[in-house]
């Protein structure tokens, strides 16, 4: 079932063994009733098929979900940092289900196992810190049906990927690690364009292991990040132009964003173990937005397990910069010079440049990212 080589010297998958749930569409399909899901259910769904959220086989059932969130881990003792849940009207009437896509369209069938009742408010609490409303996460829990059904699922059907050539499951990304040789391997989350700090930390992590995996998140963000295929863009020009080609892989990681920053932290690490990464770039405020979190905090809840639990190994970064008088780029773990001597721009500076059709200083962004930056801007 599985293509990955049992020779290579890459990190296990989180419990040892990857998923895959992807199967034959059955011949009673018609016969089932249909539950649809929403764009976050899908994107898990579809993380589930590849094998991303080894060991999980389908949506969590009680046990998994309330010892989640209350310590971390499976009820197995495993650790994960975030509910994978659908969420429902009711009890189904029969033992299996179809799932479909936002179209209807059919994808997947999941075999029940329990419909359970849940506390939206302390989900909230525990998974995102938070039960305000207007916190893109919360808001989006908020609306969620009010059960959850539990089963394991059976995907026949892949969501068409929004680019074809960054679509790689962890089993790909696995052969591809191994075909190079790599052991040590560096994976580095992002929702945004690389700009040169960015370039910097990624640099410096892959200075120190076999290779580096580039894994922009394309799934659901919300509406005022940069549009995922101005992202993409950006990442190939960086790539093609300043890093050497035989290290680096680009691809794309189909999570939906839930804003949960340190759990998410922690979620999008074990995730990237099973694509095969020994190693998990965090830097501040990881997967975090407005002020719901301490700016370390998505570091500091790594403490919160054994170093061998995880396995995959988190690399924090500090907040990066050019320094004039250090002639390269630091942070203030590396540079002694005051905030006059650093190339500093706020986000709503550089937005407001780029609109102007103006490049940023080359310290702060490469050329060739500004170019399709602007060009986005323009259209
Ligand atoms: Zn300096």
């Amino acid at each position: 079932m599985s293509a990955v080589s049992t020779t290579d010297r890459l990190i296990h998958p989180h419990g040892g063994t990857l998923v895959d749930r992807l199967g034959e569409r059955p011949d009673d399909l018609g016969s089932l009733e249909t539950v649809q899901l929403t764009s976050r259910e899908l994107s898990d769904l579809e993380m589930l098929a590849s094998g991303a959220l080894s060991p999980l086989e389908g949506f969590m059932d009680q046990a998994d979900y309330e010892s989640v969130l209350e310590s971390m881990r499976l009820a197995g003792g495993l650790p994960w940092a975030l509910p994978v849940c659908l969420a429902v009207d009711g009890p189904p009437q029969g033992d299996r289900v179809a799932l479909a896509d936002e179209s209807g369209r059919p994808v997947a069938v999941l075999d029940v196992e329990a419909a359970f009742d849940y506390d939206k408010e302390r989900e909230a609490e525990v998974a995102f810190r938070t039960t305000d409303a207007a916190h893109p996460g919360v808001e989006r829990l908020y609306a969620q049906k009010p059960m959850y059904l539990a089963g394991k699922v059976t995907v026949f059907e892949r969501t068409v990927p929004q680019f074809p050539e960054l679509a790689k499951d962890p089993r790909e990304t696995r052969a591809i690690f191994a075909e190079r040789g790599w052991r040590r391997v560096v994976g580095f989350q992002t929702r945004n364009p690389i700009h040169r700090a960015h370039e910097y930390l990624t640099k410096v992590a892959l200075e120190t292991v076999d290779g580096l995996l580039i894994h922009p998140l394309v799934g659901d963000t919300k509406s005022d990040d940069v549009p995922a295929k101005t992202r993409v863009e950006c990442y190939r020009v960086l790539v093609d132009g300043y890093y050497p080609a035989d290290r680096v892989v680009v691809s794309a990681f189909p999570a939906a964003m839930r804003y949960a920053g340190p759990r998410e932290a922690i979620w999008h690490a074990i995730c990237r173990k099973n694509y095969g990464c020994s190693h998990f770039i965090v830097g501040r405020d990881h997967a975090g937005v407005g002020s719901y979190y301490g700016t370390y905090d998505a570091q500091l809840i790594f403490d919160e397990f054994e170093p061998h639990e995880l396995d995959i190994e988190p690399m924090f970064f500090e907040h990066s910069f050019w320094c004039k008088v250090c002639g390269s780029m630091a942070s203030a773990k590396t540079c002694p010079h005051s905030g006059d001597d650093h190339v500093f721009l706020s986000g709503t500076k550089v937005r407001e440049m780029l609109g102007n059709g103006e490049e940023p200083p080359v310290e702060f962004t490469r050329r060739e990212v500004a170019d399709v930056l602007i060009e986005a801007y323009r259209s």
